[in-house]
């Protein structure tokens, strides 16, 4: 009937939007290689950078080996935020840390507070325990202050519960290293101010301040007497975190509210670098891909105006295709035509469907996974999300069509990212001398650990992209917590006291 060839419509030119063929992937790939290389070339910002960096004081062996992000790098590229990360201690295998490091998280959903008593070489983590804290969506949008005297808070009651298997040696201060996901002009180790809020959040008079001085401070009104060590973006939190439990980690990439990559450039491929090279040869590049666009990105109606609602129009076009915070709101916008067009959910549209970020993702994992025969899972989910009490079994499966196509093509996008990195790096190819190679990219964040149908999808399609062959010495791994990890490893290799 006439319902349901207006519903066939919609879902035909959904399927046509959304849908991104091999070639299409390899288009985007090689658009995300040509952003790295112009991101790479651009001189940086003001010579300023990088005469502040040369002032930084030497460390032990008399040379400039702290992780740094220069300057902000891709100014007028769409990956206008990356950075590069000059780091060689945790990133060349030494990890001679030692002692109790704490790492906070924050993320776009939750933030994580971590301490890990780090033994050295041999004996790495010996003991690790963190607390997981969402977020108060008022404090998303409230104040600087409000914001991170929260954190601080929570911070100082995870402190307060440290048993007797960690060991702060007398009369040391406690240091943390501070996992802050958003973009950031990286000033020095443990400094750095915020370019823009992402996911979400959108704080007035936190873009161009420092974020470690507002936490210090925050953490000064709380009574807690702890150093920042180290300011780190989760992807090269993850990185670090990722080599130091496998050396062949090249890359990270963040699959959760949001998404981001960073990954292991030499340091001669960088034209941009006009400071000291490490000793290693190699640095870390936070992409800050979630701000890529092209026009090869599939974007649909349903894309722009998410986009063009959204806290940050205009902006992190390829997170909003991707990540966890926007798929199930671009199911939603689907769902809703539907329910205009072709009376999916019955004569009246439900009311809430008509209400911003009420489908959650994870709520769509959990309709995408039923294997129930009438997908009564999912009609339950409708009923406590949407409030309709009946959904006709075709309603049902047109909605797990649509989480479907929806998260494969996010999970299709993702996979061409990673394949540009590869191929910027050259790992898309086999050796020519035929010597073993291995690469493992590690994967942290919410979205991939969850959303099996994602994370299986992101796989295959990488493994396509790749050709059997070379994927089979691709290793593709959850790197569970790995920035906290990573954090802490940080501010243990620029403690103070090191
Ligand atoms: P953050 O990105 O805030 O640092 P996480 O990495 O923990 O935090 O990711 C949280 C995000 O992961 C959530 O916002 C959500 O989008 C996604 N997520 C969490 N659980 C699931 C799930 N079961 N299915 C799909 N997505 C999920
Ligand atoms: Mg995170």
């Amino acid at each position: 009937d006439e319902r349901k060839r207006k519903a066939a419509a919609v879902i035909e030119e959904v399927e046509q939007r959304f849908s991104t063929p091999t070639a299409l992937l390899r288009g985007i790939a090689d658009a995300m290689v040509e952003e790295m290389e112009r991101g790479l070339r651009r001189a940086p910002r003001a010579a300023q950078d990088a005469h502040q960096l040369r002032r930084q004081p030497p460390n032990r062996e008399g040379e400039s080996e702290t992780l740094f992000l220069i300057c902000r790098a891709l100014v007028h590229g769409h990956l206008r935020n990356t950075s590069a990360v000059f780091n060689t201690t945790p990133l060349s295998g030494c990890w001679d840390e030692q002692g109790l490091f704490y790492a906070l998280d924050l993320g776009g959903t939750n933030f994580r507070v971590i301490r890990v008593q780090l033994g050295g070489r041999d004996k790495r983590v010996v003991k690790q325990q963190y607390e997981e804290v969402s977020i108060p969506p008022h404090l998303m949008v409230g104040t600087s202050t409000e914001l991170f005297d929260f954190i601080a808070a929570e911070l100082e009651k995870f402190v307060r519960t440290e048993g007797e298997n960690f060991h702060l040696p007398n009369g040391k201060q406690r240091e943390l290293g501070f996992t802050f996901s958003f973009p950031v002009h990286q000033t020095s180790i443990s400094s750095g101010t915020l370019i823009k809020w992402t996911k979400g959040f959108s704080i007035n008079g936190t873009v161009g301040e420092d974020v470690v001085a507002e936490l210090s401070r925050a953490m000064e009104r709380q009574g807690l007497d702890m150093k920042v060590a180290a300011l780190v973006n989760d992807t090269v939190g993850t990185l670090a975190g990722g080599r130091y439990a496998d050396n062949d980690v090249v890359t990270a990439v963040i699959l959760g509210t949001g998404t981001n990559a960073a990954y292991v450039e030499h340091a001669n491929a960088i034209p941009k670098w006009t400071g000291l090279l490490p000793r290693s040869g190699n640095m870390v590049i936070n992409m800050e891909w979630g701000n890529f666009r092209s026009d090869k990105l599939p974007r649909s109606e349903y894309d722009k105006s998410l986009d063009f609602e959204s806290l940050n129009p205009g902006e992190q076009i390829y997170e909003k295709m991707i990540s966890g915070m926007y798929l199930g709101e671009i199911v939603r916008r689907v769902l809703l035509k539907l329910a205009h067009d072709a009376s999916l959910f019955g004569d009246v549209v439900p009311p809430k469907l008509e209400q911003q970020f009420i489908l959650r993702t994870p709520d769509m994992s959990a309709m995408h996974h039923d294997t129930s025969h009438d997908l009564k899972h999912l009609g339950a989910k409708l009923k406590d999300i949407l409030g309709v009490p009946d959904t006709s079994l075709e309603a049902r499966y047109i909605t797990l069509h649509v989480c479907d196509l929806v998260a494969e093509r996010g999970a299709r996008l993702a996979a061409a990212g990673i394949y540009g990195i590869l191929k910027k790096l050259g790992k898309d190819k086999l050796l020519s001398d035929f010597s073993q190679q291995r690469t493992v990219v590690a994967i942290d964040g919410g979205l991939y650990e969850h959303y099996k149908k994602f994370s299986a999808c992101l796989e295959a399609t990488l493994t396509d992209l790749l050709g059997e062959e070379v994927a089979s010495s691709v290793v593709v791994k959850l790197a569970n917590d790995g920035s906290g990890i990573g954090a802490a490893l940080l501010a243990a290799s620029h403690s103070q006291y090191a």
